[in-house]
């Protein structure tokens, strides 16, 4: 479903060229979640861009569903990102002046208008994280937690094939950080979707099945705790 392979990414900095992703491969099947930790600056979130099709690589490919994103033109880009792929970041980005249950459909709202089908949907993904009796809220009626469960449900509202988390849980405190990091495998689980989550807390890498290593641009896999495994 998702193959990144011999993924490198450069950067020009003055004289010196900065390797931040050397030869990094990952390959991941539908209904498959990886958790990808490394300390800060070691290349996470670029690797994010790369496979969310937000950044080129400087060499390498990146597949998803056989479709290389970089082939198609800029607005085809877009298009396909923002159907095929679900974001979650550190930080909740809500919109403020939406509601709840608005904000869940906004990326279905760049290609069309919302039909009951998709409100009903939202509904249940809200449901599905606890949400439901806060759908007509504003963001910051909410605690950071129930802001970032909402950021959950507007990721999968499109039936992405891939979900790309960075530092999902990075803002909450450490009992929050469980309960979403818990929901976010959750929601994915039992949906033919990938989910690909990078981040440098331990704790929440040890609930994911497949762990890999961010270490001098390379990806290397690492044993999972046997509670997360299978
Ligand atoms: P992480 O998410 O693991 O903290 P990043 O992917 O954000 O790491 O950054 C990895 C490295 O790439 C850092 O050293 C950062 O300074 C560098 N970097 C990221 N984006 C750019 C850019 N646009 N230009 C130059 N260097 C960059
Ligand atoms: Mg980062």
């Amino acid at each position: 479903m998702l193959s990144a392979t011999d993924v490198t990414k450069t950067y020009r900095s003055g004289e010196r060229t900065l390797t931040i992703l050397d030869d990094a491969s990952l390959s991941l099947a539908a209904g498959e979640a990886v958790v990808v930790t490394g300390p800060s600056g070691s290349g996470k979130s670029t690797l994010l861009y790369l496979l969310g099709a937000i950044e080129e690589p400087s060499s390498g490919r990146i597949e998803l569903d056989g479709v290389d994103p970089f082939a198609l033109k800029p607005k085809a880009r877009a298009r396909f990102r923002n159907e095929s792929i679900g974001f979650v970041f550190q930080d909740h980005h809500l919109l403020p002046q939406c509601t709840v249950l608005e904000n869940v459909l906004v990326p279905l709202l760049a290609t069309r208008a919302a039909t009951a089908a998709d409100a009903a949907r939202a509904e249940a993904l809200l449901d599905a994280v606890g949400l439901a009796d806060r759908r007509d809220h504003q963001p910051a009626a909410l605690s950071g937690g129930e802001r970032q469960r909402a950021a959950l449900c507007r990721a999968l509202i499109n039936e992405p094939k891939l979900v790309l988390a960075d530092e999902p849980t990075g803002n909450l405190d450490p009992k929050t950080a469980d309960t979403v990091g818990e929901l976010l495998l959750d929601l994915v689980k039992g949906r033919p979707v990938g989910l690909v989550c990078v981040t440098h807390s331990m704790t929440l890498a040890a609930a994911f099945p497949q762990h890999r290593r961010l270490r001098d641009g390379k990806l290397v896999e690492e044993a999972v705790a046997a509670a997360a495994a299978g």
